[in-house]
């Protein structure tokens, strides 16, 4: 897939990110209430990266702790749900792909959390689903 350095960021523009090249495999859609109710939208597409690869350039962002072992990374100013951070140092640092500046770089390769799926909304692909996570 994507194999550059990437760069994304809020919508204001107070907090901008870089994420190292190299391989992505770890993306989809996340269709979990805790990530409608945290983007306001019905489902959030990310991407997931060691976070050695992952940086903020400017801006640092606020943290909300939806569940005990992962913070969800925001701008304070405008909003922009940005990053899913595990506390696990070895864990991935997933990314919320619709903040690169051009998102369409990463596109999704399955659904979780699909039995969270709002009945309204759906997807025109044939991707793997998910009832819950897939680890
Ligand atoms: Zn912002
Ligand atoms: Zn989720």
């Amino acid at each position: 897939m994507h194999d550059g350095d990437i760069e994304g960021g809020c919508l204001c523009g107070a907090i901008r990110y870089r994420i190292a090249r190299g391989r992505i495999s770890e993306t989809g859609y996340c269709h979990c209430r805790t990530c409608q109710r945290q983007s306001g939208a019905p489902v959030v597409a990310f991407f997931a990266v060691a976070p050695a690869r992952f940086r903020y350039l400017k801006g640092s962002p606020a943290g909300f702790r939806a569940s005990d072992h992962a913070t969800r990374e925001f701008c304070s100013h405008c909003g922009s749900y940005l990053v899913f951070r595990e506390d696990d140092a070895a864990a991935t640092v997933s990314v919320n792909t619709a903040t690169l500046d051009d998102p369409a770089l990463i596109p999704p390769l399955y659904h979780i959390y699909h039995e969270s799926r709002i009945g309204w909304f759906e997807t025109a692909d044939d991707l793997p689903r998910h009832a819950r996570g897939i680890d």
